[in-house]
């Protein structure tokens, strides 16, 4: 069991080495991957980061539109629970108000009877009983004044035109009867015995009540939260300001979307001061009030801001440094790659002709052999030695004989010019050629070529009678799929080199 876990860590650890291997390879052969693979790692994980904080703010939304309909919910049933509360004394009072016997009553009586359940209610300012030309004819505290009349208020216009308004929430007014006050009246109608309009029961419930309801509630630093009438009138508002007050928002495309549905929530600028504002709002059931509260886009997101710009600095900050750090990587590993290729070319080369040198030219001798064999082809080699080019350095000195030595290696590269032909320095002023695929007769004419060429060269050259630089080159070809040797194939070049000199120089020497 323990061999076996023992063998497969094995070859698991040998095919992690084997894969770093390959990718160092590839990385190796385009250094460029690493920094663009930094560069994609660092934007794909930069993206995350940028999507997570963007759920966040979603997230901020959610959270803000659910405490909203929280505290709508709560204002709305308040204000629900007062009005009933409010309602049951209204009712309590046409009741009594109705009933003539009330009237009869003595004075401290006939007050128990009709105010008896107001006096508890809060925020009440006043509760009356009102004729049928708008005259106080019961005040739960004030003194009655018979010169103020109160048939202009909205509320008794309302219960006098209509014997079906029940219940009338009536817009801000200031008090006649408790010096300015400002208040709201919610009344109800009053019917004599034939059911005409008699008068109406009036419960003043001063502002405050409103905005103290409001005072409970944070909205933020820029938020807000207001009551308002279903007509578009402002009853109270946080933050307070006094003007606001009793003026109307109904012209305000927000109060619109309001008015049509009983509850909702958008998100728009404020027809008050400007500021975008996330809107909840909800009409308390039974009455025209709507309740409203409006968190400022800007302290919702606040908190999600300041995180945002934190985590997304930081993811910015360290994908740069991973991007630049990749593509440090990318470009020391090019240098590398450049350097290492220019150490194996420069392995490769003579340095003073710039050819292939004598290690190259035996592995290729060694390949091309080998594949002559397999294909069955022939292959000829050419040996090409400068002549009496001791004499010419001993004459014009060492740097003149490389300048002829360049010009020959020249001379040798322009005439042997297929991509699978080598030409090598094999070693002081000789130099080799292979020719794959060619024959006896195609080395000839080469070697012939290379003479004539080399005899052009215009340097003046006392050694020879002709005054110019000449090779003596020998040629040897063979089938290697007959048999036979690499240096076999060189010691018959080399043979013909010396038949060439022997023979004269300046020329071709060929033989089996
Ligand atoms: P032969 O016609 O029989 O070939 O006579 P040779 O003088 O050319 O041949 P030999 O082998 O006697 O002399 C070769 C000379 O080549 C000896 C050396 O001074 C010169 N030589 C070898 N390598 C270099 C080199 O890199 N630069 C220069 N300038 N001369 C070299
Ligand atoms: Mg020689
Ligand atoms: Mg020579």
């Amino acid at each position: 069991m323990t061999g076996r876990v023992l063998s497969l860590r094995r070859r698991w650890r040998k095919a992690v080495r084997r894969c770093a291997a390959a990718l160092t390879q590839a990385v190796g052969r385009h250094p460029f991957l690493a920094g663009i693979a930094g560069t994609a790692v660092a934007t794909a994980m930069a993206s995350l980061t940028f999507l997570t904080l963007y759920d966040g703010r979603a997230d901020a939304l959610l959270h803000a539109h659910e405490t909203s309909e929280n505290l709508v919910s709560l204002v709305s049933s308040d204000l629900a629970r007062n009005v009933e509360i409010y309602d049951l004394s209204l009712h309590s009072m046409v009741d009594g108000a109705q009933n003539p016997q009330t009237w009869k009553l003595p004075t401290e009586l006939r007050q128990a009877v009709l105010f008896d359940r107001a006096t508890t209610a809060a925020y009440l300012g006043g509760a009356y009983v009102l004729d049928a030309g708008g005259r106080v004819i019961a005040s739960q505290r004030d003194e009655l004044d018979p010169s103020v009349r109160l048939d202009d208020r909205d509320y008794f216009v309302a219960q006098q035109r209509n014997p079906d308004v029940g219940l009338f929430v009536s817009h801000p007014f200031r008090s006649r009867l408790r010096g300015g006050n400002l208040s709201i009246g919610l009344t109800r109608r009053i019917n004599g015995p034939d059911g005409a309009f008699a008068g109406v029961a009036l419960l003043a419930i001063r502002i405050e009540y409103f905005q103290h309801l409001l005072d409970k509630i944070n909205t933020g630093k820029a938020g807000s939260v207001f009551i308002v009438l279903d007509d578009g009138t402002l009853l109270a508002r946080k933050p307070y300001t006094e003007e606001a007050i009793g003026s109307s928002i109904a012209k305000s495309p927000t109060f619109m979307l309001m008015a049509s549905r009983a509850e909702g929530s958008y998100v728009a600028k404020s027809a008050v001061d400007g500021v975008r504002r996330i809107f909840t709002y909800a009409h308390v059931p039974s009455t025209p009030l709507i309740a409203v509260v409006a968190p400022a886009e800007e302290d919702v997101f606040a908190e999600w801001r300041r995180r945002s710009l934190l985590a997304g600095g930081l993811t910015l900050a360290l994908g740069a440094v991973f991007v630049l750090v990749s593509w440090l990587l990318a470009f020391t590993l090019q240098g590398k790659v450049e350097a290492q290729a220019e150490l194996v070319r420069l392995a490769a080369t003579d340095p003073l002709t710039g050819l292939s040198n004598r290690r190259v030219l035996d592995n290729r001798l060694d390949e091309e052999w080998l594949r002559a064999r397999r294909n069955g082809s022939a292959m000829s080699v050419l040996f090409v030695d400068v002549d009496y080019f001791k004499k010419f350095n001993d004459t014009y000195g060492h740097a003149a004989g490389d300048e002829v030595l360049i010009a020959v290696a020249e001379c040798i590269a322009s005439v042997v010019r297929r991509s699978v032909d080598l030409v090598a320095r094999y070693g002081g002023e000789e130099f080799a050629v292979v020719l794959p695929e060619t024959s006896a007769q195609g080395a000839l004419v080469i070697a012939e070529k290379i003479r004539k060429k080399v005899q052009a060269i215009s340097v003046f050259y006392e050694p020879d009678a002709q005054g110019s630089v000449t090779v003596s080159v020998g040629c040897a070809t063979c089938l290697p799929a007959q048999g036979g040797s690499v240096s076999g194939l060189m010691a018959q070049a080399d043979a013909q080199l010396y038949v060439a000199k022997s023979a004269g120089r300046n020329r071709v020497s060929a033989g089996a």
